[in-house]
């Protein structure tokens, strides 16, 4: 059950060309610390105490539609049957001509949606934020789980069309994999130029595990990584993407119950409110 909608918005139709949220509670295979099952419900509470005006895209969510689906009921569900969940309420809002915004949840509900938005948009390229490359094919047992779920979208997209940041964990197999396919693209402050040149002639899907954030100020997340982005760095990236089409979504691996103060949940809220306007898109540029 929901406690509330995402910033108060009340909405669930469903509108072409706009944003539409919808919760992942899906937390079946993490290895370390379970709790991802419970961020939907804590992004939501703690959108209660953020402004609803983006100081950084200049631009205010009370001012673009966007709908809240809730969240999707997966309690009790085998992985196989979420999945399957996930792939289906993905598909019907892009057949609706409109753009996912998933908040999960553990990563590996990113595979069922680049599988639909691969049946609807085609060609396009997938942008990874994480502290891990994901790119393991089997996982203490299992090729479909939070460390594979990056393998598995690319065997959907092929290696071509994935760009990594923030990546700084892994297997040598891994890293070397990244190397030859030249996957893995480096973020200082000359490379937003390069980024754009990129991603600004295609469909761009987003997912942003937020590990890639360092555990100093994000700590709520199962498996944190020292070493990582400051939210600085993640502005300067929003930046970028608000110059280009993006057509979906997800921001995974909250895990609430590891970070008592209550800031990973606000900043994962915050997160997802910037997410919400650069798919919303910028009136100005159209
Ligand atoms: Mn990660
Ligand atoms: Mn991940």
């Amino acid at each position: 059950m929901n406690t509330q909608p995402f910033l108060g918005h009340k909405s669930k139709d469903i509108i072409p060309g706009y944003p539409v949220l919808f919760g992942c509670p899906l937390d079946l295979t993490c290895t370390y610390r379970k709790g991802t099952g419970e961020a939907p419900d804590s992004i939501r509470l703690a959108s209660d105490s953020i402004e609803t005006y983006s100081p950084l895209l200049d631009r205010d969510l009370c001012d673009v539609q966007f709908s809240d689906l809730g969240d999707l009921d997966l309690a009790g569900q085998s992985l196989e049957a979420s999945l399957k969940k996930i792939r289906e309420a993905t598909l019907k809002i892009l057949e609706n001509g409109a753009k996912p915004a998933c908040i999960g949840g553990e990563h590996t509900l990113t595979l069922p949606i680049v599988e639909a938005v691969k049946e609807i948009h085609g060609d396009f390229m997938t942008l990874h934020l994480d502290a891990h490359s994901d790119l393991r094919d089997n996982y203490e047992g299992s090729a479909i789980n939070h460390a594979t779920v990056i393998y598995q979208v690319c065997r959907v997209i092929g290696p071509t069309r994935l760009l990594q940041l923030g990546i700084r964990a892994g297997t040598k197999e891994e890293f070397c994999w990244m190397r030859e396919h030249r996957t893995l693209m480096e973020w200082t402050g000359e490379s937003q130029k390069a980024l754009l040149k990129r991603i600004s002639d295609v469909p761009v899907y987003l997912t942003l595990d937020l590990d890639v954030l360092d555990p100093s100020c994000f700590p709520g997340t199962g498996n944190p990584e020292p070493g990582g982005w400051f939210y600085q760095d993640l502005e300067r990236f929003f930046r970028i993407l608000d110059q280009v089409n993006v057509v979906g979504a997800d921001i995974v691996e909250l895990n609430p119950t590891v970070d008592p103060s209550g800031v990973s949940s606000i900043t994962a809220a915050k997160i997802v409110r910037e997410v919400l306007l650069i798919l919303a898109g910028n009136p100005d540029s159209s």
